[in-house]
């Protein structure tokens, strides 16, 4: 849709629709991108080797859990703090992050926080499968839920405990499913997720479930492509169900959600594709789905809306956003209707 943003004072005083005065910069305004998966905590690990998903992310002996047991504290929420600032940067208003380290985890994420961070939505996870009631307590007590590594990972009665307390405590329960194998269909959704991450082994039939039980699932496509695994985003949308983007491990690719994008729109393209439109919405929309899980902001563009202001150059511009774009022709940020220039925003 044609239409122009008026600002003053870094505020954007209108949202109009037409055609804009001729003094006006030419942008492609979107809302803001939402993240819907990622794990900050390891970006301090960036660049992880190359290996299979047992050996670079499984706790607590893959890549991951070695150096995050290794690192010091102060080392990793530095690297938190970079990532959220690389984040708003790039046009990323808010993010779901799947917290590891137990309470200490949930804890040191709050701590890196500066006043440029994306909001986030915090999903902690217990230290191990013999986590005391205090220690889940203490976790939830804490932050927005759960967010558990893949089924297979745990327990099931661990995961079904887990599940029962985030829900009787009206926060979100998450977890990855069928990302390197595929897992019980009945298992998975017996633990009653907000929203499930990955799902690329699921058959046909797993994601009529999902779509039945209208359970969203956030998508990782240059993840994917680290581990030779292929996101089945065409699937998942012909199947309606409702799709978001995620980063997925600070440690294997930068939280820019420009990049997430136009890998979802590349990788797309083996299985029929998705228009750039429908890129564009996994990265915007899609993540507000997620979000809404708890309620937390709307889809609503007005004066006070969070919105990413993109150079272009051509006629096109949804398909630059999908090809040639990136964090770099971010030109503005706007939250909650100010606006903020992201070569302010330093490390
Ligand atoms: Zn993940």
């Amino acid at each position: 849709m044609k239409g122009f943003l008026r600002i003053q004072d870094d505020a954007v005083v209108e949202v109009c629709e037409g055609s804009p005065p001729a003094e006006s910069t030419n942008a492609l305004v979107l809302p803001s991108f939402i993240n819907a998966h990622t794990h900050i905590g390891d970006s301090l690990a960036y660049p992880a080797p190359k290996g299979s998903v047992e050996e670079v992310v499984a706790p607590s002996s893959g890549y991951k859990h070695r150096i995050l047991r290794s690192a010091s504290r102060s080392a990793k929420i530095d690297a938190m703090r970079e990532a959220m600032i690389l984040m708003s940067a790039s046009g990323t208003s808010h993010f779901v992050d799947y917290r590891e380290e137990g309470l200490e985890g949930v804890r040191a994420l709050s701590e890196a926080m500066v006043d440029v961070s994306p909001r986030a939505m915090v999903l902690g996870r217990p230290l191990s499968a013999e986590a005391t009631e205090d220690e889940l307590d203490a976790i939830l007590g804490s932050c927005d839920g759960i967010g558990m590594s893949a089924v297979r990972d745990w327990p099931f009665d661990l995961l079904k405990r887990v599940s029962g307390k985030a829900k009787a405590a009206g926060k979100v329960f998450s977890v990855h499913a069928s990302e390197a194998v595929n897992e019980d269909i009945d298992q998975v959704l017996d633990l009653k997720p907000d929203f499930l991450v990955h799902m690329v082994k699921a058959t046909d039939g797993d994601l009529e479930r999902c779509a039945d039980a209208e359970i969203p699932v956030v998508v990782c496509p240059r993840s994917n492509e680290f581990f030779g695994l292929e996101p089945v985003i065409t699937r998942l949308v012909h199947a309606g169900i409702h799709v978001a983007l995620g980063t997925d491990n600070g440690m294997i690719a930068r939280p820019d959600m420009i990049e997430e994008l136009k890998a979802a729109f590349r990788v797309s393209k083996r299985r029929g594709g998705i228009t750039p439109l429908e890129a564009v919405n996994l990265a915007t929309f899609g993540g507000r789905k997620v979000l809404n899980a708890t309620a937390k902001i709307t889809s609503e563009i007005g004066t006070r809306s969070d919105l990413s202001v993109v150079a272009v150059a051509g006629a096109d511009p949804l398909s630059e956003m999908v090809t040639s774009a990136s964090s770099k022709n971010v030109q503005a940020i706007i939250r909650g209707g100010k606006v903020w220039r992201p070569e302010s925003w330093k490390a």
